[in-house]
């Protein structure tokens, strides 16, 4: 805990430091324990003074989005996170747009929009960061980012760096910063010039979409497992065909209209959910014989 005093006492940053932070206010779960230091870097020099810092001081550091595809355990996170939210900018020039990895991914895009360049728009809606959103490839409709995604600016441990695209490094829900040792700080994405109307009229779609699903009904984290093509159905409908929509757990439930989502219906804990997670996985594997992977990360002292 003294680590944890020196470092708030010590830091000099124009972002905001808060002490023992409720993580339940930063995930889109509302679940999660406390965690000892959440710091907001104002920008990049913010961020490098914090990642300094904190590797200085051997306290562990989680990087935060919108905190939209993890599950944060009860017992919270020890050491610094780190939340992007406060580097936020978005620039489009021709037909290039570079957002800061703490910007919203739609906000991202309806800038996109608004400046009429098109291939964004079926992330439009899904919540989450660009930062988190790079780091997952995150996948909607069939699409995923790295599809318009150009170059990324991070900080290692080696300090600032740039990434450029090469299609091979990203997979299904995979990218190479997922075994990276480095800060997302901005990325940049490859759009084209679009209709205005055909535009906004995708952006519709996609909410519409989403909103028709059920997404914004409860709070969630979206897709608990992965898709997997050797399954031959969707994961949803595997979990769906072994009656395990509507089961609760505590505060958690598999949701009633989406197989493949576990809403907190109120007052849910990290445990609910996870062991609603692992009884999916159990029921799957005894079934089918399939070892269900993952989407949701689980953060945090388990
Ligand atoms: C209702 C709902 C619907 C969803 N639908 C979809 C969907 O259709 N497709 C989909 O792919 N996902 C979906 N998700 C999940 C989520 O929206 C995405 O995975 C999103 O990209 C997560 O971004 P985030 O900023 O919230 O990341 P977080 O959850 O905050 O973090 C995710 C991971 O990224 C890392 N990370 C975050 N920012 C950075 C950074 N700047 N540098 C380095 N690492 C970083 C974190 O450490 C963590 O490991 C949905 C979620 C919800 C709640």
């Amino acid at each position: 805990m003294d680590t944890v005093k020196e470092f708030c006492e010590k830091i000099n940053i124009s972002g905001k430091i808060i002490r023992n932070a409720d993580m339940k206010m930063y995930t889109s779960f509302r679940i999660g324990g406390i965690a000892d230091i959440l710091a907001e870097p104002a920008d990049t020099r913010d961020l490098a003074v914090l990642a300094e810092e904190a590797r200085k001081a051997a306290l562990p550091m989680t990087i935060l989005g919108e905190g939209a595809n993890i599950l944060v355990s009860d017992k919270g996170i020890r050491g610094l996170v780190i939340r992007m939210a406060g580097l936020s900018g978005i620039h489009v020039r021709n037909s290039s747009l570079r957002a800061e990895a703490g910007a919203k991914m739609t906000d991202t895009v309806t800038s996109a929009s608004a400046a009429g360049l098109s291939g964004l728009e079926f992330i439009y809606a899904m919540p989450g960061s660009v930062g988190g959103s790079v780091w997952m490839n995150a996948r909607c409709f069939g699409h995923s980012i790295s599809e318009v995604l150009s170059r990324v600016e991070y900080i290692g441990s080696e300090g600032p760096g740039e990434y450029h695209v090469r299609a091979g490094d990203f997979g299904y829900k995979k990218s190479p910063f997922q075994s990276m040792d480095a800060v997302i700080t901005a990325a940049e994405f490859s759009l084209a010039e679009g209709r205005p109307d055909e535009i906004r009229a995708a952006l519709e779609k996609a909410k519409r979409e989403r909103e028709e699903k059920g997404h914004f009904l409860h709070p969630s984290a979206g897709s608990v497992f992965k898709n997997n093509r050797g399954f031959g159905k969707p994961t949803g409908k595997l979990l769906e065909s072994l009656g395990l929509k509507g089961v609760r757990k505590g505060g958690a439930q598999i949701a009633p209209f989406h197989a493949n989502i576990i809403i907190n219906t109120g007052g849910a804990s990290a445990s609910d959910v996870r062991e609603l997670m692992e009884l999916a996985e159990e029921k799957v594997l005894a079934a089918y014989g399939f070892v269900l992977e993952r989407e949701i990360l689980l953060v945090g002292e388990w």
